[in-house]
C-alpha cells in the first residue's frame, strides 16, 4: 500500500508522512496539511458493518495515517474510545421525523468536538515520539466554544504538553464559558479575548506562522501545535464516523449495500463537512453533502455564487459554534477542486486576507455539484427545534436545529426521499436557554443551570455529567485580554 503523504495547500515543497503534519498542526507556510492521494476503503461495507467503532475507527484511519503501526493506531482508538462515553455505540443514532440523527455528543464534553479530540492527544504524543520531538508541545487553539473544552479535557495533564485556549469572552454559551474557566490540569491556560471568533482564529494562526517567534520558542523548549481542525489530526477521525452510521444504516436493513444517503452537517469551520466529503472520495456512498449554515450564511452564498466574501457583518447567534466568517477549512476543498493546485489556492487565500473575497473558476464551481447549501434563521432555528419536540418529543441542540431546517428546505427543493444522515453536534444541555426557549419554557429569573434541570424533567432525561460537575466547581482561569496582546499571553504562561 502506497504511503500517504502530507504536503501544504500554500506550496508543494514540503512533503511529511501522518505523524509529522500531525505534530506540526499548520504547514510552515500557513497553510493546511492535505492528503497527496484519498485512498479507498479497502473492505466491504457489509464487513464493516459487523464492527464496533473502535474497529471501523481502524479500518478508516489506517487508510489515511499510514506511517503509524497497526500497534500504535489500536492503543490510540481504545485509550480514546473508552467510558469517556456515556454509551458503547460511541456515536448512536436516533431517527426522528424521517431523518437519521447521528448523536456525536456522547463523549466528555457533550458536543461532536470530543469524537476527534478524544484521540488526538495519543495521536500527538504518539507522534512526538516517532519524530523524536525534542520541545514541549504547546497546544494553541482558538474556539468559538465547542473545541475550547474538549481540547482542554483531552489534554489536561498529558505529561509533554502545554494547552493554551483563547475564546471569544462576549461569544460563547454560559455553560461553554463555565466548562472552559473551571478546567482543572497544571498543563491548562484559558484566555477570553476582546473580539469574535475570527480574531481569536485569525490571531493564532499568527502566531503560528510567526519565525522569530518559533525561534524563541525552540530555545526555551517548546512547540507549537494545534487542536483546530486546521490539524489533520482532527480531520481524519471524523471521518470515521461517516463511515459507521452509513454500516450502522446498512447492517439493521435500512439501506441495501451500495444505496447512498445524504448527510446533513451544521458547519461553521467546515471541517465535519470535509470530513464527509473524504468518506465521499473513499468510497462511501453519499449522494448529497448538505452544508447547513446560521445567519453568518457566508458559504450559502458561496455555494450559490462561487464567491467567498467574508466582508459582512458578523452575527452573534444561539449556534455560537456556529459563528464563523473564515472557514478555515474551506480552502483544503479549494485546493482539491483546484486540482491540488498549491498556487491557484496560495492565490486565492491572499485575496481573503487582502480584500476579504475571492471568485472560484466556472470549472472549479462544477465540481461543488456534491454540495448543496442552505442556511436557518434564528426563528427557522427555533421552530426546527420546536416542531421536532412536539411532534417526535425528541429535543435536538440548536446547532443541530440548523441543521434540521436546513434539511427541509432541501427537501422542499429537490424532492429528494434519499435516506439523510443529520450530523447531531451537542447536547441539547450545552445550549439550554436557547433550547428552552425555542419549545416555550425558558424561565427569565432561572439560570442556564437550573434550566438544564427543567429541561430534563421535561424531556425526560437525565443532566449529562459534563453540566452537573460544573454547577460548583472553582473557576480557575480568569484571565481577558485584547486580541493585540495574545502573544504576551501565550509567553506569560510559558514563563518566556
Ligand atoms: C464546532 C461545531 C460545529 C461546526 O463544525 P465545523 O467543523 O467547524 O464546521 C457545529 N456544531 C457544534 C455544536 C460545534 O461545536
Amino acid at each position: 500500500m502506497k504511503d500517504v503523504m502530507y504536503s501544504s495547500t500554500r506550496g508543494a515543497d514540503l512533503k511529511v508522512k501522518a505523524s509529522e503534519a500531525i505534530l506540526r498542526g499548520l504547514a510552515p507556510d500557513g497553510g493546511l496539511f492535505v492528503p497527496d492521494h484519498i485512498p479507498h476503503l479497502d473492505r466491504e461495507l457489509q464487513e464493516i458493518a459487523g464492527m464496533n467503532y473502535q474497529q471501523t475507527a481502524y479500518e478508516v484511519m489506517k487508510l489515511l495515517l499510514t506511517d503509524y503501526t497497526e500497534d500504535e493506531l489500536k492503543y490510540c482508538i481504545s485509550h480514546a474510545y473508552d467510558d469517556k462515553f456515556d454509551t458503547e455505540e460511541i456515536a448512536p443514532m436516533t431517527q426522528a421525523d424521517g431523518a437519521y440523527y447521528l448523536e456525536l455528543y456522547h463523549g466528555r464534553t457533550i458536543a461532536f468536538k470530543d469524537m476527534a479530540l478524544s484521540i488526538l492527544p495519543y495521536l500527538m504524543t504518539t507522534a512526538a515520539k516517532k519524530n523524536h520531538a525534542k520541545n514541549e508541545i504547546v497546544i494553541l487553539t482558538a474556539t468559538s466554544g465547542d473545541t475550547g473544552k474538549a481540547a482542554l479535557a483531552g489534554f489536561a495533564d498529558v505529561p509533554g504538553t502545554k494547552i493554551i485556549v483563547f475564546y471569544p469572552k462576549h461569544g460563547v454559551s454560559p455553560i461553554q464559558e463555565k466548562q472552559m474557566v473551571t478546567q482543572k490540569g497544571d498543563n491548562t491556560c484559558v484566555v477570553g479575548i476582546e473580539g469574535n471568533f475570527d480574531d481569536a482564529q485569525t490571531g493564532v494562526k499568527k502566531l503560528f506562522t510567526d519565525g522569530k517567534l518559533a525561534g524563541e520558542m525552540d530555545q526555551a523548549g517548546f512547540q507549537f501545535s494545534s487542536a483546530n481542525s486546521i490539524n489533520i489530526g482532527r480531520l481524519v477521525p471524523q471521518i470515521v464516523y461517516y463511515v459507521y452510521a452509513y454500516t450502522r444504516l446498512l447492517g439493521e436493513g435500512r439501506i441495501a449495500d451500495g444505496d447512498a444517503i445524504n448527510v446533513v452537517v451544521p458547519t461553521g469551520n467546515f471541517g465535519n463537512i470535509l470530513a464527509a466529503y473524504y468518506a465521499k472520495n473513499m468510497g462511501l456512498p453519499i449522494h448529497k453533502l448538505i452544508c447547513a449554515s446560521n445567519s453568518n450564511r457566508v458559504l450559502y452564498d458561496f455555494f450559490k455564487t462561487g464567491a467567498y466574501d467574508r466582508n459582512r457583518e458578523f452575527m452573534l447567534t444561539s449556534s455560537p459554534s456556529m459563528d464563523i466568517l473564515i472557514s478555515s477549512n474551506l480552502e483544503r476543498l479549494i485546493y482539491h477542486i483546484a486540482g491540488d493546485n498549491a498556487q491557484k489556492d496560495a492565490d486565492y487565500m491572499k485575496k481573503l486576507s487582502a480584500e476579504g473575497r475571492y471568485e472560484i473558476s466556472d470549472e472549479m464551481r462544477k465540481q461543488l455539484s456534491d454540495f448543496y447549501g442552505n442556511f436557518a434563521s434564528e426563528e427557522e432555528t427555533a421552530a426546527a427545534i420546536r416542531s421536532l419536540y412536539q411532534s417526535t418529543g425528541y429535543v435536538i441542540d440548536t446547532h443541530t436545529a440548523v441543521a434540521a431546517s436546513v434539511y427541509q428546505k432541501y427537501k422542499k427543493d429537490t424532492d429528494d426521499n434519499t435516506v439523510t444522515v443529520i450530523a447531531s453536534t451537542a447536547s441539547p444541555f450545552k445550549f439550554t436557554r436557547a433550547v428552552m426557549n425555542a419549545i416555550g419554557h425558558a424561565d427569565e429569573a432561572a439560570d442556564d443551570f437550573a434550566l438544564a434541570d427543567q429541561l430534563a424533567q421535561m424531556a425526560g432525561l437525565t443532566v449529562p455529567d459534563a453540566v452537573q460537575s460544573i454547577r460548583s466547581a472553582e473557576i480557575r482561569h480568569k484571565t481577558v485580554c485584547d486580541k493585540s496582546e495574545m502573544e504576551h499571553a501565550v509567553k506569560n504562561f510559558l514563563g518566556m
